[in-house]
């Protein structure tokens, strides 16, 4: 009897505790490092990365958003819309109607933002959760009128342990919990403009930094016990190509400055014709072989890149490794913002935590598939957005998936277990008729008679 009771209640708590460890609602934390380029995995050595990449999944390629920009690219990941819906459209904005200017450093009005609902919003929204920023584009500004309940004003100067201690200490300590959080660093944007990629050796200097910061996430999550039961996402918003002293496309030989304000230089520079349209599209078209001039109607429909207001009459586009300038020397050794079909503007994602499988590599996804997977990690209804789900499908553990490779493997096998079969019904049938005829021959009689007389 007494046994049966003890039995009966250690049932009974085992259940409560499966119950309440099930109905904690899962956490995100989502961390950019700024210019990431994907390769840089393969050329450098990152042994915490790759650490954490041994026990998660790995994306080589994240395809981005044009223009490869930082404020466009970190709005897509957070909202899975292309620039021309979620408003973003480049670091420097202007806005005919209201005449308002955005820039990186003038970026706090939530009329630039509120065309998108960015997932910590939504997020917070949910009864019973809080979200939470250090740092991330667009965190320390009301959009919707909705800040995330902890978030830190942006500041360049604030060390990377600062943001991490906040974080973490948020993730640890708040009611409503913090369900879904964001982390960004500014390197190795910052050193790859200033050295550009191609300088081995500083480069290595600073990706080694990075790779020990990622160290310290990972050390600082696993002290104070948040590792298991967190799904982290390592990420960047575009990569970095080389640029040359020798590729400058100067406008000013082309056209007077007069003629035309300059909303955004380079790589693609937003241009509003003072004078007439046709006439400034005319003499920039024939400016320079390595750039490509398009009037707003005409921008190609793989750059998602068209319908929105802030999107000026006239882009130019310069050729990778080109940098458009108004009559300056190179302002940069490295810089991004170019087509974003070049392998070179791609960043990668790397993902570890409950949600996704171990050991797992994947050749190639779409930024604004981001925003669909984390939704549905967060258990969050997702807005309408450009992404798919079914493409980070193979990277989740809760998710049936089958990539090429598998699909061509279990073809194959089918139609070789079908020949076999084939093969065998055949043998076994001709096997079956065989002895017919020969029994026939033994029992004739004339069988000892000779075949020729
Ligand atoms: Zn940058």
């Amino acid at each position: 009897m007494k046994l049966l009771v003890i039995l009966l209640f250690s049932g009974l708590t085992t259940g409560c505790r499966g119950n309440s460890s099930h109905s904690l609602p899962p956490k995100l934390l989502l961390v950019s490092f700024d210019g990431f380029r994907a390769d840089y995995l393969q050329n450098y050595e990152f042994p915490h990365l790759q650490n954490f990449i041994k026990e998660g999944v790995l994306v080589e390629h994240v395809k981005n958003v044009f223009i490869t920009k930082t404020f466009p690219n970190h709005y897509s990941i957070v909202t899975g819309l292309y620039e021309e819906s979620h408003g973003i459209v480049a670091n420097s904005m202007y806005d005919v109607i209201t005449k308002k200017h955005f820039s990186d450093f003038d970026d706090k009005d939530p009329f630039w933002w509120n065309e998108a609902v960015p997932i910590w919003v939504t997020n917070q929204l949910q009864e019973n959760r809080s979200s939470a920023a250090a740092m991330w584009p667009g965190t320390d500004v009301p959009i919707h009128n909705t800040t995330p309940s902890y978030f830190m004003n942006y500041s360049s100067s604030v060390s990377f342990e600062e943001r991490l201690n906040n974080i973490t200490m948020w993730l640890m300590n708040s009611n409503p919990p913090v369900t879904f959080a964001t982390l960004y660093w500014e390197e190795p944007d910052a050193s790859g403009h200033k050295y550009g990629p191609e300088d081995k050796e500083n480069m290595y200097r600073v990706l080694k930094e990075v790779d020990n910061l990622i160290g310290e996430l990972v050390h600082k999550l696993k002290v104070l016990g948040l590792w298991e039961n967190l799904n982290v996402i390592i990420t960047s918003d575009h990569g970095m190509t080389q640029c040359s002293k020798d590729r400058l496309i100067n406008l000013d030989l082309c056209i007077d400055r007069s003629s035309y304000t300059l909303i955004d230089l380079t790589p693609v520079a937003a241009v509003l014709p003072k004078i007439n349209t046709t006439e400034v599209y005319n003499r920039l078209k024939v400016c320079n072989p390595h750039m490509n001039v398009y009037l707003k109607e005409d921008i190609p429909a793989r750059f998602h890149y068209q319908h929105n207001d802030r999107i000026q009459p006239i882009i130019l586009v310069a050729d990778e490794g080109w940098t458009i300038v108004l009559n300056k020397s190179l302002p940069k050794l490295g810089d991004h913002g170019y087509d974003n079909s070049l392998s070179s503007m791609h960043p990668f994602l790397a993902a570890h935590g409950p949600a996704f499988h171990k050991g797992y590599k994947h050749s190639t996804i779409n930024s604004v598939d981001i925003y669909p997977m984390m939704c549905h990690i967060l258990g969050l209804q997702p807005h309408p957005n450009n992404g798919t789900f079914g493409h980070t499908k193979c990277l989740l553990v809760d998710q049936w998936c089958i990539n090429l490779p598998e699909a061509i493997g279990i073809v194959i096998g089918a139609l070789l277990v079908l020949t076999t079969l084939t093969c065998l019904i055949i043998i076994m049938q001709n096997r079956l008729s065989v002895p017919r005829p020969f029994s026939r021959l033994q029992l004739q009689e004339d069988d000892d008679d000779p075949l020729i007389e």
